[in-house]
């Protein structure tokens, strides 16, 4: 079993539902289990800034799967809750997007995946929720903590903290 983080983000439709129908679908499957969340965080769009605020979640999950099954299962949840990608823009709009941040220590570098995945280091949205989860978890590339990566951010897009969190 492999321990893996995935962040979950939407800004698009009824952000709230479609983050709690992703976590439900990682819960009710056999091959991942819901270890733990992060909080739920509001946030600035990155790279694309002329769109809604998106809502972001990291989860912490055990699964069976090899990274390439997971990423299949993190694309078939994304075309279930909604996602078409043939009307998408760069880091624009979407309905749900499933980003694999980090399994075990694993480096991947295939025309598929990148593991740890290659924007996360730049990333408040990514940095923040796992600060709270794995403050000192070292990326295997860059052999920095999470915590010493969250203060080299350069650029820091606003990233708050939303009311409620969903049900695991
Ligand atoms: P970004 O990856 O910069 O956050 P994005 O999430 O908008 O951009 P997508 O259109 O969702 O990009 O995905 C494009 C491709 O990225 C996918 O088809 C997938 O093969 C690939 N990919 C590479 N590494 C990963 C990863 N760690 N997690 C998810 N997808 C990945
Ligand atoms: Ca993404
Ligand atoms: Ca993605």
């Amino acid at each position: 079993m492999a321990v893996v983080y995935l962040c979950l983000g939407s800004n698009m439709g009824d952000r709230f539902n479609v983050i709690q129908s992703a976590v439900n679908l990682f819960s009710l499957s056999d091959s991942t289990n819901i270890i733990r969340t992060s909080a739920l965080y509001e946030t600035e769009p990155w790279g694309y800034k002329n769109q809604n605020w998106f809502l972001n979640i990291i989860i912490e999950i055990k699964t069976s799967l090899s990274p390439e099954e997971l990423l299949g299962k993190c694309q078939e949840i994304e075309n279930l809750l909604g996602r078409d990608r043939t009307h998408e823009v760069r880091w624009g709009e979407r309905a749900i997007d499933i980003d694999i941040i980090f399994y075990d220590k694993q480096i991947i570098n295939t025309e598929k995946l990148t593991i740890p995945h290659k924007h996360m280091h730049k990333r408040a949205f990514v940095l923040v929720p796992l600060l709270e989860l794995i403050p000192d978890f070292v990326h295997p590339v860059s052999g920095k903590s999470v915590s010493a990566l969250y203060d080299e951010l350069e650029e820091v897009e606003d990233v708050f903290l939303y009311g409620t969190r969903p049900h695991v």
